[in-house]
């Protein structure tokens, strides 16, 4: 089995509401995640908005606090790094965004953009203007685009810049968070394939989150799945896609389109019912039971634990787990 780079202990993440005087409630956005990502994988992290992926991308980067939990990158606790070591950190551990119109200075051009992660990690480079115009061919950009500025590029450009100024500084690990929702499927694919180019030259390994399932069985290795602030299932992705085994990543995966009229009447069906509740009061229990067709009198009283059901695949549900 391959080497451990990441590993996330019962996070948790609650984000206050404040009234007048006190906090009112409290936004249970990730809520005891517990997993690990092995060296030179491709992670995918699944689950409808607003289930806590992105904030949980967001404490493996120290990019928040948590409220509970300890995320260790290569066995160290990212959250007691400091001063040489958080650096270090830093520079191993990079993020690339949905919208790369806004995460790239306006008043900066392409250059300014890529140095500044060089000058901020202190990488020695003695031709920067060279080596900044190769990184830039890897993506399919020309020498020309150095000194222009992000409005200036097309969306698939500014997300190329995004991957160079990301990669540039040779990290280990790369969260990838829906790095390609807001570009043409056409554009979508290139980057996809760059990003796995990118992944067998580099020998990186990536968190990938996205809502799309059918681009998360693409680029990944194993998948998550993400309901409520909880992982649900986590398998090898072919076989959570041949054999969803918790009932919510059953209704996800029956819920991609099939362009086939005659195998979409086929397939079997999947019933759901209702809408997400709200994290800041979750149901009790497992806090899918509200919306669960197998639902049983333990699902709404104890929240079922995480077991392996087959090698290297599980499930947190009462239907698996010994009662
Ligand atoms: Fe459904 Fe119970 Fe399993 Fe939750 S624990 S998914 S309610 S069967």
């Amino acid at each position: 089995m391959s080497e451990t780079l990441i590993k996330v202990v019962n996070l948790k993440k609650y984000f206050p509401i404040r009234g007048i005087f006190f906090t009112k409630a409290r936004v249970k956005a990730v809520d005891g995640v517990t997993f690990d990502i092995r060296r030179g994988e491709t992670l995918g992290l699944v689950g409808e908005s607003g289930c806590g992926k992105t904030t949980t991308g967001r404490l493996i980067l120290r990019l928040l606090k948590p409220t509970a939990g300890h995320v260790y990158f290569e066995g160290k606790d990212v959250f007691k790094l400091k001063g040489e070591e958080l650096k270090k950190f830093r520079k191993s551990a990079q993020i690339i965004l949905q919208d790369p119109y806004t995460s790239l200075n306006p008043r900066m051009t392409v250059f300014e953009i890529i140095n500044e992660a060089l000058e901020v990690h202190k990488m020695k480079i003695s031709d920067k203007e060279e080596f900044i115009v190769n990184w830039l061919r890897k993506v399919g950009l020309e020498k020309h685009h150095l000194y222009r500025y992000p409005h200036e590029f097309s969306g698939g450009q500014r997300q190329r810049i995004a991957i160079v100024r990301a990669l540039v500084i040779n990290p280990k690990f790369v969260i990838l968070d829906e790095p390609t929702s807001a570009l043409d499927v056409s554009v979508q694919a290139q980057i996809l394939n760059m990003l796995k180019d990118f992944q067998r030259e580099m020998s990186l390994t990536y968190l990938f989150i996205s809502h799309d399932l059918g681009i998360v069985k693409y680029m990944s290795t194993r998948i998550a799945v993400m309901y409520l602030g909880k992982i649900v299932e986590l398998a090898p992705a072919d076989e959570l896609f041949e054999k969803p085994q918790h009932p919510y990543s059953q209704m996800l995966l029956a819920s991609i389109p099939i362009p086939d009229p005659e195998y979409a009447l086929k397939k079997p069906k999947v019933r759901v019912y209702g809408e997400p509740p709200s994290p800041i009061n979750p149901p009790p229990g497992c806090r899918f039971h509200p919306r669960c067709e197998h639902v049983m009198e333990i699902c709404s009283k104890e929240e079922p634990p995480f077991i392996e059901v087959e090698r290297d695949h599980y499930v947190a549900c009462w239907l698996y787990a010994k009662r």
